[in-house]
């Protein structure tokens, strides 16, 4: 199982991160503190994903990044950031970090930025949850299907491909042109037309009424994007 550590100082947020990361097949070990975290990396070397709280009692989020960093440039780590407005700061300072995540967020958010992040760093131990459960959907990442309340829906490569993507990314923006790189591939020369054609006939298979879409909503002028 894959260790990771949790260092955020408010206990309850802590719980709901540490509750949602073991219902998704992962291992913790939680911190309230700086020090704590940089204790407990040194203690188990196999942690492979650090979550960092921003505003703590010792020092922040990014002092801790940094000074994992400087010893280890192998463990992922996601910055859990509180509020919107702290983005340039966390951007500006993002430069250790793989990924960040914004409060509050939900559960499929941040197991879906876990398990892409373990994905990216490559690893041999895969973890055993080799699905996306954002209900009513349920992606099976090991057979490529996809489940609506129970029921199997019918998907080509393609349209399990986009949904794949879409359910990595719950709530984020996705750009026309980065959903075609992704699925299609970055070599592929047809138009981005071909997006918004296998949109429309997804949203035929997995919206409750395709015409008011609840799960794949348009994001206009830009792309589209998943809402569970
Ligand atoms: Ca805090």
């Amino acid at each position: 199982m894959k260790k990771i550590l949790v260092l955020e100082d408010e206990t309850n947020i802590r719980s709901f991160v540490v509750i949602n990361l073991k219902r998704a097949g992962y291992d913790t070990i939680e911190a309230g503190t700086g020090e704590e975290a940089l204790l407990q990396l040194k203690n188990n070397p196999d942690i492979k994903v650090a979550l960092l709280d921003i505003m703590l009692p010792d020092m922040d989020g990014f002092e801790v990044c940094r000074r994992i960093r400087a010893s280890n440039s192998k463990i992922g780590v996601i910055m859990l950031t509180a509020r919107t407005q702290e983005m340039d700061k966390v951007t500006g300072l993002m430069t250790g970090a793989d990924d960040y995540v914004t409060k509050p967020f939900s559960p499929a958010e941040l197991t879906a930025r876990v398990d892409a992040l373990c994905r990216r760093i490559g690893d041999d131990s895969t973890p055993e949850t080799v699905s996306f459960q954002q209900p009513p959907f349920v992606l099976n990442t090991r057979n490529r299907t996809l489940e609506k309340n129970g029921q199997r829906i019918k998907l080509t490569q393609v349209e399990y491909s986009i949904m794949k993507l879409f359910m990595e990314n719950p709530g984020k923006a996705l750009s026309r042109e980065e959903i075609l790189d992704t699925v299609w591939g970055r070599d592929y020369f047809g138009e981005v037309k071909i997006v918004d054609v296998n949109i429309r006939r997804l949203r035929v298979k997995v919206e409750d009424d395709p015409q008011n879409p609840i799960y794949i909503t348009t994001v206009w002028g830009f792309g589209y994007k998943w809402d569970t």
